[in-house]
């Protein structure tokens, strides 16, 4: 059992009030609330330490240079990555996902060689596969789904052929919850000699993850969903795939010397990380995993789960839902439609009651067109939520339906 009330202290936010009443934040899956811990060390960082990292030699530079590179071992550590020569920081999951279509596109794929992707893909895993199928002629098959929002294993067998060079797939969906089976899509690709990247925006936040056991070649994740600080992210690569990857961007820190003849560019993870990092962000990241690490995954994984099947009983009494997502491996999102009323409507009415949650397409266009709907209302859930929101938000529902 968590202890909510001593969670809830540690986010100021959480006590604030919006239009007069209580605030109900429920829009975790966009991002989440930080904790003090993670605010003050970033306060902190920025009032005592703050100096470019790296080449310095003088004593401020060196701190925030280990502070920088102590977060990366616990990033390392988080994701049970073998070295710290695989964890690269970006700005986000987009970023990250950015880095490696446009890397492998660049080393290993030619036109009319093939990615697969899945149906229910952020547009942050397909746009960056289309900007490289418009620069080389590469080309995107899609993994369909069921009508619960599982993906189809069957038919991602046959999406196979000599073309296909990598798969990118998410680990779990943001509108519908479905954590898809990533070690079965890995096993599968291996089996066809093609690598696979695994974004982990939606899972990193929910549940343990561990590169090495889910045996991915690539996993992308945003430090501002999972507690941390906007701005930071991570690509995990394995050493071998990375070191084969040319630089995604050219700059400062990533080269070991510079002539006007010939460049050698540094080593890993550096190869990957153009400019000044953002030093600060790091550290912030790093209190974030102390902060979800000392609560614990799976306590945090276990009340989720709690509130996420509440949520699907409770939201199934309102009259005339349609929840969108209805695997048994689902995490964290609820993602639903009442009668005919416009998805905006109802988050905005939502909204005048003090309950943020987010509504549109939630940048998965092709996923909604495959669900036939133009969006959703979304409610997504953290380790601070409570069962009694959840009744906040049903009895808001019903009260939003009553009035249409
Ligand atoms: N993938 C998924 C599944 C997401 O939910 C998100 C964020 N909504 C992203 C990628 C993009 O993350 P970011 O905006 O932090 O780069």
């Amino acid at each position: 059992m968590l202890d909510i009330n001593t969670i809830r202290n540690d986010f100021p936010i959480l006590s604030r009030t919006v239009y007069d009443r209580s605030l109900v934040y429920l829009d975790n899956a966009a991002t989440t609330q930080k904790p003090r811990q993670v605010v003050e060390a970033i306060t902190d960082e920025y009032y005592n330490v703050n100096a470019n990292v790296h080449r310095g030699v003088h004593y401020l530079s060196q701190q925030a240079t280990d502070l920088h590179e102590e977060a990366r071992e616990k990033v390392r550590k988080f994701i049970n990555a073998k070295s710290t020569s695989e964890i690269i920081f970006t700005r986000g999951t987009t970023e990250s996902l950015n880095l490696v279509a446009s890397s492998f596109c660049d080393e290993f794929m030619q036109e009319g060689d093939e990615v697969i992707v899945s149906v229910m893909e952020h547009h942050s895993n397909i746009v960056p596969w289309q900007l490289q199928a418009a620069k080389k002629g590469i080309s995107i098959r899609v993994i369909p789904m069921t009508d619960e929002g599982e993906l189809m294993l069957d038919e991602y067998e046959k999406l196979f052929t000599e073309r296909t060079k990598i798969v990118s797939v998410t680990h779990v969906s943001n509108v519908l919850g479905t954590v898809n089976p990533v070690e079965e899509i890995i096993r599968i690709a291996h089996e066809h000699g093609v690598p696979v990247l695994v974004d982990g925006a939606q899972s990193t936040p929910h549940f343990a993850v561990d590169v090495q056991a889910m045996d991915c070649d690539f996993f992308a994740f945003s430090g501002h969903k999972m507690y941390g600080p906007t701005g930071i992210g991570v690509l995990y690569g394995k050493e071998d795939w990375l070191d084969r990857l040319p630089p995604y961007q050219g700059g400062g820190e990533m080269i070991e010397s510079v002539s006007f003849e010939k460049t050698v560019f540094e080593r890993l993870p550096f190869k990957f990380e153009a400019g000044t990092p953002d030093y600060v962000a790091t550290h912030g990241l790093a209190k974030a995993i102390d902060y979800i690490s000392a609560i614990g995954m799976d306590n945090i994984q276990r009340h989720e789960e709690e509130l996420t099947k509440y949520a699907m009983q409770r939201l199934s009494e309102v009259e005339g839902i349609r929840i969108f997502g209805r695997s048994p491996r689902k995490d964290a999102v609820v993602s639903f439609l009442v009668g005919d009323i416009h998805h905006l409507d109802m988050g905005t009415l939502l909204d005048r009651l003090g309950i943020a949650v987010r509504t549109g397409h939630h940048c998965a266009q092709p996923l909604m067109i495959r669900l036939g709907i133009q969006g959703t209302v979304r409610a997504s859930f953290a380790l601070y939520n409570t069962k009694e929101e959840i009744d906040v938000l049903t009895e808001g529902i019903k009260r939003v339906s009553r009035m249409f």
